[in-house]
């Protein structure tokens, strides 16, 4: 079973990146561009992990993972936030709002899949190791 990862990016380029170095290395990615409907998407077929970006339109990345965190099924759901290296106090303030961890943008090719996927639990992590 391929593990499904939901992103909520709402700059186009870095979507794109995202979702074609995960499909790359085999993951199902489910794309959202702002936090409703990545919510929505969210709640209907719960994803093994979520890649949330921090600033997004309208409703930011800490009341995502605020909302996502007060869903019973996405209870477990890892989250990982996407932060800037101009922004060092979003780290503290993913992390308070519920996020797992993060990677910083400029998403790095070379590592971004294997930051992710460290986020994984459970049986899959055996397989990506
Ligand atoms: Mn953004």
């Amino acid at each position: 079973m391929r593990a499904t990862i939901l992103i909520i990016e709402d700059n186009e380029q870095n979507r794109y990146l995202a979702t074609f170095l995960l499909e790359k290395h085999g993951f199902r990615v489910v794309e959202a561009v702002d936090g409703p409907s990545g919510l929505v998407l969210a709640s209907d077929r719960p994803p093994d992990l979520v890649l949330l970006d921090i600033q997004l339109p309208q409703m930011d990345g800490y009341e995502v993972a605020r909302r996502l965190r007060a869903q019973p099924v996405l209870r477990a759901v890892p989250i990982v936030a996407v932060t800037s290296y101009a922004m060092p106090g979003d780290r503290e303030k993913a992390l308070a709002a519920g996020c797992d961890g993060y990677v910083e943008k400029p998403i790095n090719p070379d590592t971004f899949v294997a930051q992710v996927a460290a986020f994984l639990r459970g049986p899959r992590q055996e397989e990506l190791s």
